[in-house]
C-alpha cells in the first residue's frame, strides 16, 4: 500500500475512533415508580444491537445524599445514558451501584459507574457467577453491539452482602435482600421500606417469558417467592416487564413456573424422557413476549433440573 493511502486510511481509522465516543447517547424514558425512585422499562426482548443491550429494567433511588443505581448496564454507552438522564433529575452524585445479579446486562457497565466514584454490590453468589460467565457475556456483548460496545471493561464488585444488607443515605433506608436461589443463584431485590417499593430483579418477570439457564433452580424460585412475598410490597419493579404489583407478577411468575413443574413432574412419573416434555402444552403464554424463543428451552431446562431431583 501506498504511503499516501496508508496515511488516508490511518487518518479515517482515528476518526471513527473518535467518533465512537462521542455516539449520541440514547434517550431513555425514565419512569417516575414512587417519589425519588424511577426506572427505565427495557424492551421486552433478547438483547439486540437494535436494543442495545437495554432489555432489563434500569432503575434508580434519589435521595438526599447520593444516588443509588440499580443495575450498571449492559454495556458503558447505555450506563452514560442513563447517568445524563439521572443528572437531569438530580446533581447528587451516584454513590451506588447494585448488580442485580451475575448477568452481562446487570454487570458489564460497572467499568463506567466505578470510574463516577460508585461503590459496586451485588450478593456473593452473583460474584461466583461473574466470575464464571462475565468474560463470555462481555466478548457476546461487543460482538452485538459494535462501536457501542464503547469503553466498556469487565469490573467486578467492589462489596458483595450474602443475606441483606442495609444502605443508610440521608433519611433514606435502602435494604438489599436476597431472598434465595431463583432465576440466579444471586438475585439481589432492592427494597425502600418507607415506600413500600421493591426493585425485584430477576425473580420477577412480567409480561415476557421468563428465561432459564442452567444456573436458574426452579424449586428453589417458588420458596424463595414466598420469602419475597412476605414484604408486602405495593410497588413492584419486576427485572423484565412494566413497573406492576405483586399480584400481577405472581401470575407471570409462579404461575408459570408452578404449571410448568407440575406438567414435568407427571411426565418423570411417567417415565418419559425429555423430549416429551416439548408436548408440555404452553400455550396459554403463546401471545407473551419472546414465547417463541423460550419455550422449547424453558421446557427441557425444567425437565433436566427435576429429573436430576428425583
Ligand atoms: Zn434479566
Amino acid at each position: 500500500m501506498k504511503l499516501k493511502h496508508w496515511l488516508t486510511l490511518s487518518a479515517a481509522l482515528m476518526t471513527q475512533t473518535v467518533f465512537a465516543k462521542d455516539l449520541p447517547l440514547m434517550d431513555m424514558n425514565v419512569q417516575t415508580v414512587a417519589p425519588n425512585i424511577y426506572t427505565v422499562i427495557g424492551a421486552k426482548s433478547n438483547p439486540t444491537f437494535e436494543n442495545k443491550g437495554l432489555n432489563n429494567n434500569l432503575s434508580f433511588i434519589v435521595t438526599s445524599d447520593g444516588v443509588v443505581v440499580v443495575n450498571a448496564a449492559d454495556n458503558n454507552w447505555l450506563a452514560r445514558s442513563l447517568h445524563a438522564e439521572i443528572k437531569q433529575i438530580t446533581d447528587q452524585p451516584v454513590k451506588y451501584v447494585i448488580n442485580e445479579n451475575g448477568q452481562g446486562h446487570a454487570m458489564l457497565g460497572n467499568g463506567y459507574w466505578k470510574d463516577q466514584g460508585a461503590t459496586i454490590i451485588a450478593q456473593e453468589k452473583a460474584l461466583a457467577l461473574m466470575n464464571s460467565h462475565a468474560q463470555a457475556d462481555f466478548e457476546g456483548m461487543k460482538r452485538m453491539m459494535g462501536e457501542y460496545a464503547m469503553d466498556t471493561r469487565i469490573e467486578l464488585p467492589d462489596e458483595t452482602f450474602a443475606d441483606s444488607r442495609t444502605l443508610k443515605l440521608g433519611d433514606t433506608e435502602i435494604e438489599l435482600i436476597w431472598f434465595g436461589k431463583a432465576h440466579s443463584p444471586g438475585g439481589a431485590s432492592v427494597w425502600i421500606p418507607s415506600q413500600k417499593v421493591l426493585i425485584a430483579g430477576d425473580i420477577a418477570y412480567h409480561q415476557r417469558m421468563i428465561a432459564l439457564f442452567s444456573y436458574s433452580n426452579t424449586k428453589e424460585w417458588l420458596i424463595s417467592w414466598e420469602n419475597m412475598e412476605k414484604l408486602n410490597a405495593e410497588i413492584v419493579v419486576p427485572g423484565h416487564g412494566d413497573i406492576t404489583d405483586m399480584k400481577t407478577i405472581r401470575e407471570f411468575t409462579v404461575g408459570y413456573l408452578s404449571y410448568m413443574r407440575e406438567k414435568v413432574g407427571e411426565l418423570i412419573d411417567d417415565g418419559a424422557d425429555m423430549t416429551e416434555a416439548y408436548n408440555i402444552d404452553q400455550t396459554q403464554w403463546k401471545e407473551v413476549n419472546v414465547y417463541d424463543l423460550l419455550w422449547r428451552k424453558n421446557a427441557s431446562r425444567i425437565f433436566m433440573e427435576m429429573e436430576m431431583d428425583f
